[in-house]
């Protein structure tokens, strides 16, 4: 046994997504295998490692670290140095050290398969424990004050182990070692359910929350971010009523369901999709919809090309649909009025009175606020829960900046060496609660980055509440400020993501922004290179007659279409029933409260108006998605090649719009014009790079969010030998904004 002379001794420090995540029992178990003494240790930077051994051995367990990590961990580096020989005995895990922060929390996933066998295994302690989870999955982010993570940094801090807890807590073969969120039913927290009075409602919280659904009636369900509105979703009534006490109009609801096999009944399904929806972040994906799926789940999406499922994420939601795997739940975040998601228990009772019939509690705080994540195919429509805060990698270390989006879906990103962190999406910053969270998660994603800007970054508009803010901040800390156009950041945030530093020709396809001219852009054609940009051209634009109001009523957009065709007498008697139609019309003649803009987002709005498609939008978006529903129904049609004129650079799609007064079928009509403005697109690109050379062109805005016009994008650009880049890890629209303008300012700090 004792050979001193043979053996060596090395430091390995391995940093990523190494803590919470099972890493130093998996190096425990590594270095009891391959006989090696020493220990193993999280701090700040991540996790370091002490090995004494054979040299082979010791070269193993290198290899090791770096090729078979635990599923959630993500390794970014791991460094080996030799140190001297300690003659240490055994191998330990031994205490976190605390220090300067540079490593990352990790995300919240779903319970893993052998979590979910326990869950329903009777023999098992934690049989029916709705709060069971192990070193491979559970909760994380919306459980984590600070780092290093550790139970006291989090929201179990509360529930000391119980003799069996701290036994598995405590064995480097359980599963469970070091697990920092476990828990039982002897220690852990514990459901309770509520009626809408807030009084306790006696028998199984599950079983009777159960029954109250089956009731029809709708019930607040604490997740994992925070609280979902959940009722029956085959229920017309129950749905219809949900809609009202929510004040939610029309606006989607999501559906979850219990398995991936229940969803063919309701959508359109390729492997992608399933692996998506079985993924460990369980987002919704938005899925095509069948035939039938309005008629089976009535008012969930009406009148709209898709549909959002998800399947369960926690222990509590695998109970509810163990019990009832027939079930279909609407599952809707918990967002009165647009404020931000209800998190806390006295607050929900509080904030969802009139809303909820009851409340499934329990008494684990959720720490951050974090809405579930939708996603489509690759890309992302809200990025937050299951994917915050993993980084996305940039291809160089750049300076620390923070820039704090624009006024829609808004998110923040923080720059740390060569990683990005964007937040979770926070929302439209709107009303004061929103706004609020906005200012509680820069100062979250500063602390738990250890981050101290040295530079803030807005949007161009002065009225935002990001811009005041990112004034004040600037002012505060004495670091400079710097304001972004708000196209220029879109196609700047595909850039980042992808790396790319040279000149791209950037499509932005998006509602109003404000451009470097002081009018509302929305439909650019920009030529980008690292900081700087050069707006090439734009659409034709069109006036919003009555301004901002414009935007949630499309039959304006349809009148400024006419006024410009020179058929502005036929608006009062087109629009007969619009009371305003004869004054919008004299508006429109005379110039008046009629700003243009070159928005993208408004042509589509113009065409939706036109083809009668939606007198009102209800939610932003709206008529360009029942649009796109429209054309998708029609399905594939050609072209027309005299539908637009190119002149100077400028888009001119007034021709379509002719031809869309006159067009007498809709669902034709929204074909036609989704085939043209695609074609429309791809011949303006396709000019701008004869003329310029470039023939990468970069794509972004929220537009880009419709399925038809990106798929036909993406196959005209394809066919004139053009490369096309889209955002991949952040959603197209202003929800990626942060990270572009967080790419501009690096890249102006940069002399670039
Ligand atoms: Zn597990
Ligand atoms: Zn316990």
């Amino acid at each position: 046994m004792l050979q001193p002379f043979v053996a060596d001794a090395i430091r390995i420090r391995v940093t990523g997504v190494v803590q919470g995540v099972g890493f130093r029992p998996f190096v425990w178990r590594l270095a009891h295998e391959l006989e090696l003494a020493g220990w193993v240790k999280n701090d700040a930077a991540g996790v370091e490692i002490h090995a004494e051994g054979a040299a082979a051995a010791l070269n193993e367990l290198e290899r090791r670290v770096r090729d078979e990590a635990p599923p959630l961990a993500r390794v970014d580096s791991v460094w080996v140095r030799p140190v001297a020989y300690e003659a240490t005995a055994g191998f330990a895990i031994i205490a976190s050290s605390g220090g300067r922060v540079s490593t990352a929390i990790g995300h919240d996933t779903a319970p893993c398969a052998a979590c979910r066998a326990e869950l329903f295994d009777p023999a098992n302690r934690r049989y029916r424990h709705p709060f069971i989870t192990c070193t491979h999955c559970g909760p994380r982010y919306t459980v984590t004050r600070r780092l290093p993570y550790d139970r006291p940094q989090t929201s179990l801090a509360p529930f000391p182990f119980c003799p069996d807890c701290q036994r598995e807590y405590t064995d480097p073969a359980d599963r469970r070692f070091h697990a920092e969120t476990t828990c039982c039913p002897n220690c852990g927290p514990r459901l309770s359910l509520r009626d809408a009075a807030g009084q306790p409602i006696e028998g199984d919280p599950i079983a009777q929350t159960l029954a109250l659904l089956k009731a029809g009636r709708i019930v607040a369900i604490k997740g994992l971010g925070g609280f979902h509105l959940a009722c029956d979703a085959r229920k017309a009534a129950t749905v219809a009523c949900l809609r009202e006490r929510k004040q939610r109009e029309e606006k989607p609801f999501a559906v979850m369901l219990g398995a991936v096999s229940p969803a063919l009944t309701f959508a359109q399904l390729t492997g992608d999709d399933v692996a998506l929806l079985e993924s460990p972040e369980r987002p919704i994906v938005l899925l095509p919809k069948l035939p039938a799926t309005d008629a089976l789940l009535p008012g969930c999406a009406p009148g709209l090309p898709e549909i959002g499922l998800m399947l369960p994420a926690t222990p509590i939601q695998y109970l509810l649909f163990h019990d009832a795997p027939d079930m279909v739940l609407v599952m809707t975040s918990a967002n009165p009025h647009g404020e931000p998601l209800v998190i806390g228990n006295a607050e929900a009772l509080q904030r969802l009175a009139g809303i909820a019939d009851a409340f499934l509690l329990h008494d684990r705080d959720i720490v951050v606020r974090c809405d579930d994540s939708v996603r489509r195919g690759t890309g992302f429509v809200r990025r937050a829960r299951g994917y915050v805060p993993r980084k996305i990698s940039l291809p160089r270390a750049v300076p620390p900046v923070i820039a704090v989006g624009g006024w829609f879906k808004n998110t923040i990103c923080v720059t740390r060496g060569d990683e990005a962190f964007v937040s979770q999406h926070i929302g439209d910053l709107d009303n004061a609660a929103a706004c609020g969270f906005f200012e509680e998660s820069v100062a979250h994603l500063l602390h738990i980055l250890d981050v101290e800007p040295a530079i803030v970054v807005h949007d161009l508009h002065p009225d935002f509440h990001s811009t005041r803010f990112a004034a004040a901040f600037a002012a505060e800390r004495a670091i400079p400020g710097l304001g972004v156009q708000h196209h220029h950041a879109h196609i700047a945030a595909v850039c980042a993501e992808h790396g790319v530093r040279e000149p791209v020709l950037g499509v932005a396809l998006d509602g109003v922004g404000l451009g470097s001219d002081g009018t509302a852009w929305g439909g650019e054609l920009l030529r980008v290179e690292g900081a700087r940009f050069e707006r090439l051209g734009h659409l034709r634009p069109l006036a919003l007659p009555g301004g901002d109001i414009a935007a949630r009523e499309p039959w304006r957009m349809a009148a400024a279409a006419l006024h410009l065709l020179g058929r502005g007498d036929e608006i009062a008697r087109r629009f007969a029933d619009e009371p305003a139609a004869p004054m919008l019309a004299t508006m429109l003649e005379r110039g008046i409260n009629s700003p243009f803009t070159s928005s993208a987002g408004r042509l589509f709005d113009a065409a939706a108006g036109l083809l009668g498609v939606r007198r009102r939008a209800s939610f932003e978006g709206q008529a360009a998605m029942l649009l796109e529903g429209l054309a998708v129904r029609h399905g594939a049609i050609g072209a027309c090649p005299d539908g637009w004129r190119i002149r100077d650079q400028i888009l001119d799609l007034l021709p379509m719009l002719a031809h869309l007064e006159d067009c007498e079928d809709a669902a034709a009509g929204a074909a036609w014009f989704h085939a043209t403005l695609a074609a429309a697109l791809v011949d303006w690109l396709a000019e701008a790079a004869g003329r310029t050379g470039i023939r990468r062109v970069a794509a972004a805005g929220g537009c880009l969010l419709n399925r038809l016009l990106s798929a036909a994008l993406r196959a005209g650009l394809a066919a004139r030998g053009l490369e096309l880049l889209e955002a991949r890890a952040l959603p197209p629209n202003d929800g990626g904004l942060a990270l572009g303008q967080a790419w501009v300012a690096v890249n102006s700090a940069a002399g670039a």
